[in-house]
């Protein structure tokens, strides 16, 4: 943490940014994770039971730090195949320029708390009748209580003409993908030097960091701008919504923002596919109900792939079978307490969960102390009483040094935590946590469940 923190203020000096600001900010930060370590310990239980975590990711993780904490007996068996943690919010700035490639990981080994067993395998199968698990190779799992944080699936497969594998290609440039974003970098300084027409795209499903694709175009956009070749690109902006963003406090000075950059918008097109031979994105445009081919050309591409709760999730009958959530058959859960609705020894949050509002972490660190609440309390026979808000939060990157911190509730109420800030604008000090302070809080808060 320390030789974290040092070269957090490293970084600091070679930007010119002011220690008292940073501190400022920190400080309203290190408030928050003082009352969030005193929360973090005040609480114990002795209920007992087999917990399985499937998934180490944001959630898997943080569900494990605080039940191996709040449990005096915890038994706590975590699944994932990962040799890495990623810290995925640093992708935009590698794809920026940011961050190095190697500043967003650790080790898994080393994010998983003292205690809990990790079998690292893949899950293929749930049978939540029996209450098994079935893994790739170390055979069957049995457990009391199952916590379903497997995140999401990205299906690059149902964009013709790109797989994962081939991103890059044809300069078509995803930062969903870790190896995608450091392509991102490589390509992104290089368009606004030849120039040329940037297209960016959105999906149709729910994706995780809503403002991801937004921020990837804002970005190249401030690049040009600040090494003088604006004039050389035209941006345009896709959308697969009938609005570019739709959190009232926001929304306005985003649009604005758009137009002051003269960034293009085009609402309800979904795409469809890249021709990375000659440079051609497809999309289907809806307008009322007739829908319209449109082909396009281009010479920079970023695109989100469609994504779903894992396969495994929909075929062992764990997903919502109607509704808004079920075609990507996100997990069935009450959206407040976050447990299943037809399995109570079964909770699930973070990207697969079946909840509607942001995939981020940001909402991850509100989620985890609530539903590990109350999965004891369905441990100790009791009903689960902790209640989830829909916090999540989505630091949109206008341009290098500032953010628009859109946080937000299932109301799409504004709730913003930095308290000396206009939150409906764009603010330095918002990228200033974003960038020297979120990423030292996941690691070392957030995953260790004190945040
Ligand atoms: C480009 C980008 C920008 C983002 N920006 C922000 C931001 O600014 N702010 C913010 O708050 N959030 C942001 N996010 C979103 C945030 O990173 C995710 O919401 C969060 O990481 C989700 O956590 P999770 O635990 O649900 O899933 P993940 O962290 O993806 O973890 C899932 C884990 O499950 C494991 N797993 C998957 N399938 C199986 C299986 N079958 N068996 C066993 N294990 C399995 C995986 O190996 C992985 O370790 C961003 C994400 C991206 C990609």
């Amino acid at each position: 943490m320390e030789d974290n923190m040092n070269n957090t203020l490293k970084h600091l000096a070679k930007s010119g940014i002011k220690r008292r600001d940073f501190l400022k900010t920190m400080s309203a930060v290190g408030a928050l994770s003082v009352i969030g370590t005193t929360k973090a310990q005040a609480f114990s239980s002795k209920a007992t039971g087999r917990i399985a975590i499937i998934g180490g990711g944001a959630a898997g993780l943080c569900m494990a730090a605080r039940l191996n904490r709040w449990l005096d007996n915890p038994d706590i068996t975590l699944i994932d195949p990962s040799d890495r943690q990623f810290y995925q919010p640093g992708f935009t700035l590698i794809a920026a320029g940011v961050y190095e490639a190697d500043e967003v990981y650790k080790t898994q080994e080393s994010c998983i708390p003292d205690g809990v067993k990790w079998v690292k395998d893949s899950v293929v199968a749930v049978d939540p009748h029996k209450n098994s698990i079935t893994t790739t190779k170390s055979g069957e799992i049995l457990y009391d209580f199952l916590v379903l944080t497997p995140g999401l699936q990205m299906n690059f497969n149902l964009v013709e003409g790109i797989t994962r594998e081939t991103l890059g290609q044809g300069n078509a440039h995803c930062i969903y993908d870790y190896v995608g974003a450091q392509r991102t970098w490589q390509a992104m300084p290089k368009f606004t030097q030849t120039g040329g027409v940037g297209i960016y795209t959105d999906t149709y499903t729910k994706h995780k960091c809503g403002g991801a694709p937004k921020k990837i175009c804002l970005l190249t956009e401030d690049y040009a701008r600040k090494h003088n070749t604006r004039d050389k690109i035209e941006l345009n902006f896709f959308t697969a919504s009938p609005q570019l963003y739709n959190v009232p406090l926001y929304t306005p000075r985003l649009l604005e923002i758009y137009k002051e950059r003269n960034v293009s918008i085009a609402l309800q097109h979904k795409l469809k596919g890249i021709d990375t031979s000659s440079k051609k994105v497809t999309f289907e445009q809806t307008a009322g109900d007739v829908v319209t081919p449109l082909t396009l050309d281009y010479d920079f591409l970023h695109f989100t792939p469609p994504m779903s709760a894992p396969d495994f999730v929909r075929d062992a009958g764990l997903g919502w079978t109607e509704g808004k959530l079920a075609r990507e058959s996100w997990v069935m859960v009450d959206k407040e307490t976050l447990q299943h609705l037809t399995y109570p020894n079964i909770f699930s949050l973070g990207d697969c969960a079946g909840i509607p509002t942001s995939k981020t972490s940001a909402a991850i660190r509100m989620q985890a102390p609530i539903a590990a609440k109350n999965l004891i309390a369905v441990m100790e026979g009791n009903l689960p009483t902790e209640r989830y808000n829909g916090y999540a939060a989505c630091p949109i990157i206008t341009e290098y040094g500032k953010i628009l911190m859109c946080e937000f509730d299932y109301n799409k109420d504004a709730l913003p935590s930095l308290p000396f800030i206009d939150a409906s604008q764009e603010q330095w000090a918002s990228w200033l946590l974003k960038v020297y302070v979120l990423k030292p809080m996941y690691f070392y808060g957030m995953l260790n469940g004190i945040m």
